[in-house]
């Protein structure tokens, strides 16, 4: 059993006398850890303690910063296995993708925000101006449970190499690999209250932390209804925020295009994570001349996909995070089909042969939908689940427009066998990122959405900047 204690101004809270919630191993429904549930009054104590420690913090040398998240990386390096353990325990990952990808993507985060702050400019002549870069002040994070470590390291990472001090509310569906990440933040040498973990749900310690009146930044990660809300808390306190929301990205095979290959990595980017990815390629848009023979290799590509035990090294395909995860996911599909979309491969129902002693309902089929039309429902939803739409198109100018007909624009794929013809269409799709020929997340490079997959950035140099404010120091432009 594992325990999630609140840590606030450099110390552990107590075990006695909070209220918990239970985590649950969503294979199994295996109760495998509490975490407290935090209130306002922890998240009071938690911005106190992170304002109090913002002089000290903020004084220490980038050298200084850079050594404590070095320490902060190897540390969860050498807690490796056990995250990935944790990982799989609490939100029903494959224990080869937890190892590989979600702690390996943690770790580049942290390598690529290092590497930023190495060559990070604190101090710029402009015009007649020293531009110098201060950190923003007290950060709260609010992160999901689908890529949990990554989600936090990314805003943790930045936030302290910029030099501010961080309240973090991670999910109380994944809070697990945080208790893990902050014992390892507890050993490191840092002032008291720089780094705060609050424990808790949405209610009882997102909305108070959110809206705090003494936090100089809200950076969010999770749901797009959740960020409409965090937005609109904030402009009544004037907070700076950063929203990393949802997905519906689209990948755009040209006529030129492998099937084989382009089939293969759609499918790869759509299940991977059970489908629960925010920049998932979860729209296929095909040329109409050939849309039946991608959809037969898009079928074939599946076999990689089984449904199985998370536990197994062999496991590619675990549960949804949740029974009513699944459930929702198998409600996307029945809509789908209610509204027309022909069903390729896949289906509503909870697979059959699953491991003994597990929770069917969590589980669902990977599944692809064609004859996806811009009117129904699953063109538009997210689904957050192994869940592919494939949309038949004509003509170069028809894909772009069905790819840009979206409320979202997180992510997108070109596939082609002319790359620079791809990097043209790539340009003409509005998205905060777009992968040419299956290229996926570059950690080095910005992350995040347009329209209404969010506001902001992160990863490398760019993340960095996310909690930095710059102060133009008039007439000392040659003093610096
Ligand atoms: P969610 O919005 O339900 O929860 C995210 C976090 O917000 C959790 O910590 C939750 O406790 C907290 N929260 C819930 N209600 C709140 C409130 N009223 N005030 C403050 N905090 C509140 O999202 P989720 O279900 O954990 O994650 C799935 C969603 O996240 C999907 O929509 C997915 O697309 C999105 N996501 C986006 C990215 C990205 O980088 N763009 C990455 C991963 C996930």
């Amino acid at each position: 059993m594992h325990e999630a204690r609140h840590y606030i101004d450099g110390a552990w809270a107590h075990p006695a006398g909070h209220a918990w919630l239970e985590v649950e191993n969503p294979a199994t429904g295996e109760v495998v850890g509490r975490a407290m549930r935090g209130s306002a009054a922890d998240v009071d104590r938690a911005v106190a303690a992170a304002r109090r420690a913002l002089p000290l913090w903020s004084a220490r040398s980038m050298a200084e910063r850079i050594a404590i998240v070095e320490q902060l990386s190897a540390g969860m390096s050498q807690q490796r296995e056990r995250l990935a353990q944790v990982l799989c325990a609490e939100i029903g990952v494959p224990i080869s993708f937890a190892r590989s990808a979600q702690l390996g993507v943690a770790l580049a985060d942290l390598a690529a925000l290092m590497d930023a702050a190495r060559q990070h400019a604190a101090r710029t002549p402009i015009s007649n101006s020293l531009v110098v870069t201060m950190p923003v002040g007290v950060v709260a994070a609010i992160t999901p449970w689908n890529f949990p470590l990554h989600q936090i390291v990314l805003k943790l990472g930045a936030a302290l190499l910029a030099g501010c001090t961080f309240v973090l509310k991670p999910s109380e569906v994944s809070p697990l690999n945080a208790a893990i990440l902050t014992e390892i933040l507890a050993e490191l040498d840092l002032p008291a209250g720089a780094v705060n973990v609050v424990f808790g749900d949405g209610g009882g310690v997102g909305e108070p932390l959110a809206a705090h009146r003494d936090i100089d930044m809200v950076s969010f990660t999770g749901s797009r209804a959740v960020g409409e809300w965090i937005a609109a808390g904030a402009a009544r306190n004037l907070t700076r925020v950063s929203l990393e929301l949802g997905g519906k990205s689209a990948a755009i095979i040209l006529d030129d295009a492998s099937i084989e290959d382009s089939a293969k990595s759609v499918v790869a980017s759509c299940m991977a994570n059970t489908g629960q990815t925010c920049a998932a390629l979860t729209r296929a848009l095909v040329p109409s001349a050939f849309v039946a023979e991608w959809e037969a290799a898009a079928s074939r590509a599946l076999s990689a996909w089984v449904p199985g035990n998370p536990a197994l090294e062999t496991t590619a395909l675990g549960p949804t995070a949740s029974a009513v995860q699944g459930e929702r996911v198998r409600e996307h599909v029945r809509a789908a089909i209610a509204d027309g979309a022909r069903l390729v491969a896949g289906g509503a129902e909870v697979p059959g042969e699953l491991p003994a002693g597990s929770v069917p309902e969590a589980w669902v089929r990977p599944t692809i939908l064609g004859d996806v039309t811009p009117e129904m429902r699953i063109f538009r939803d997210e689904v957050f689940g192994p869940v592919l739409a494939v949309t038949p198109y004509d003509g170069i100018a028809e894909a772009i427009a069905l790819a840009n007909d979206s409320d979202y624009g997180l992510s997108g794929g070109v596939w082609s066998a002319d790359p620079q013809r791809a990097l043209q269409v790539a340009l003409q799709v509005h998205t905060g990122t777009i992968g040419i020929n299956g290229a996926g997340l570059d950690v080095g490079a910005p992350f995040g959405g347009v329209k209404q997959s969010g506001i902001g950035r992160e990863c490398g140099a760019y993340g960095l900047e996310e909690f930095l404010e710059t102060k133009s120091v008039m007439g000392a432009a040659a003093l610096g």
